[in-house]
């Protein structure tokens, strides 16, 4: 099992391994650089370095974790991905479905597809499904998601890189928003976090707030989230306003 930095997960989990660009959120894409520097220290899983590969060898890996866990399903991947067999996105789902002491969190880019599989696979309630949306361009991955079987839907708004102009989170259970990190990143604008964050309160939506990317386009200065020893500590920083936002959506 690999323990996670990702703030909104505890573990993750990758059956397939590379991806393919596909929209601007992609540009500086964290899973490319982490797997250029597997390929170069020769690890199995990354010999196709960038490549979409799938890794049959670690499908079972969740039946073996005894202790429930929050699992990022292709933390270095898209399970949708277009060059995923059917076949083995099922065998990937029932894993899933065996291992319900577990919550999975799959998030995408490839919504789309999941409407071409929708009966083929068994959306038991422990899977999550998220859509990574960048910027307004790609809000129709919410629309879509609205549509999916899966009874927790998310929206990871990370990298957040334009305004989101749209307000309609009928039917989201939780809300991601992050900055770019990274030499690359692009800016986030105070004011484009704020806008999603009223949105989730209008809805009721649980707000988690991941970080603001580089120190230097944290709006505060002096917060307090950016020193090493905050409990909550990010390299940009994670506060709003003084105020650390991280909830989870309501399982009830
Ligand atoms: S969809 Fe995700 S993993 Fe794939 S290239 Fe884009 S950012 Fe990277």
């Amino acid at each position: 099992m690999n323990r996670s930095n990702i703030e909104w997960t505890e573990v993750t989990w990758n059956p397939t391994t590379g991806c393919t660009k596909i929209s601007a959120g992609c540009k500086n894409c964290y899973a490319e650089r982490w797997a250029n520097m597997q390929y170069k220290r020769g690890i199995i899983q990354y010999r196709n370095n960038f490549e979409l590969t799938l890794s049959p060898s670690r499908l079972t890996d969740p039946l073996g974790w005894k202790k429930p866990q929050l699992v990022f399903v292709n933390s270095m991947s898209d399970l949708f991905h277009e060059r995923v067999p059917d076949s083995y996105i099922s065998a990937v789902f029932k894993i899933m479905n065996q291992a319900t002491i577990h919550t999975f969190q799959v998030l995408t880019k490839r919504i789309e597809r999941i409407r071409l599989l929708a009966g083929q696979l068994n959306w038991t309630e422990n899977i999550w499904l998220g859509v990574s949306v960048e910027s307004s361009e790609f809000i129709n991955r919410v629309e879509q998601l609205k549509q999916a079987p899966a009874k927790t839907k998310f929206i990871s708004f990370e990298p957040l890189i334009a305004p989101i102009i749209y307000s309609n989170y009928e039917g989201i259970d939780w809300v991601l928003v992050g900055g770019e990190s990274g030499g690359r990143a692009r800016k986030v604008e105070k004011e484009w976090v704020i806008s999603i964050q009223k949105n989730c309160k209008q809805y009721n939506v649980p707000f988690f707030f991941k970080q603001w990317g580089k120190r230097e386009f944290n709006p505060d200065i002096y917060d307090p989230s950016t020193h090493k020893d905050h409990p909550f500590y990010a390299k940009g920083g994670c506060m709003i306003d003084n105020k650390v936002y991280r909830a989870y959506p309501n399982q009830n």
